[in-house]
């Protein structure tokens, strides 16, 4: 078995070790004797062969840098839509995942999004920072991670990721953060997401490998010892 990552614009969208969710991604499918290989695109080359894409991973990345890869992204509008429909997997995080609803207002003009979700984010003051706790539906355990962001996402009749437990979520008001919609995954958590909460990470593996091997029942589990031992450690230090 094998899985292909596309990461995209890793060049402009990359920010708090955004990349090290495609290293956890990656060092969970070998554990497992799968094999993995990374792609690819940047604004320099961004061909893409979506047939043998698994899993997209879009980071998140400032105001200007969002604006630039903004327009990179729409060309590919309905190649990405379609391949969502179609229950390709989708991971993203922050300015990546503002770019997945209608748009993204700021001050001074608005940042066209894929449409990918029906949500729209609006730029507000002050910055969301902090440490996040979640508990989900999607993880037995909380979810956590970190975040930074001067949107405000509203997520509509959308599934969140998770309940605020600790920090601000969408849009610091209700307590929803991220969004859940078919095999797409989408959050503000930064820090990287996936080695704090390999439940996710896992889920995210077995809906690419569903999709491409039908028969595909379910990952052999792994000892998670110490990446349970760092979740704890954020929850019991923030939730106290
Ligand atoms: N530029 C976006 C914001 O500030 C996203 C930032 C990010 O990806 N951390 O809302």
């Amino acid at each position: 078995m094998k899985i292909n990552i596309l990461h995209m614009y890793p060049d402009l969208l990359n920010l708090y070790g955004d990349r090290g969710n495609i290293a956890c991604m990656e060092q969970r499918l070998r554990w497992r004797g799968i094999d993995v290989e990374t792609h690819c695109c940047t604004c320099r080359e961004d061909n893409i062969d979506i047939e043998n894409t698994d899993i997209i991973f879009i980071g998140g990345g400032s105001d200007r840098e969002q604006k630039i890869v903004c327009g990179r992204l729409l060309e590919k509008k309905d190649m990405l839509s379609e391949y969502v429909e179609n229950d390709g997997v989708l991971v993203a995080v922050c300015g990546g995942y503002q770019l997945l609803g209608k748009y993204y207002k700021l001050e001074d003009e608005t940042v066209k999004g894929l449409e990918i979700l029906d949500i729209y984010t609006e730029q507000g003051s002050p910055r969301l920072i902090g440490n996040v706790v979640l508990s989900s539906d999607f993880a037995e355990r909380k979810i956590v991670g970190f975040e930074n962001h001067g949107g405000r996402t509203f997520i509509g009749n959308h599934t969140p990721l998770g309940k605020v437990v600790v920090g601000h979520g969408n849009d610091g008001v209700s307590g929803a953060e991220g969004v859940v919609y078919k095999n797409v995954t989408a959050t503000y958590l930064h820090g990287p997401l996936l080695p704090k909460n390999p439940q996710l990470c896992d889920r995210i593996l077995t809906q690419a490998l569903k999709r491409r091997y039908p028969d595909f029942k379910e990952l052999a589990p792994l000892d998670d010892s110490l990446e349970n031992r760092g979740n704890e450690y954020i929850v019991n230090r923030f939730c106290k």
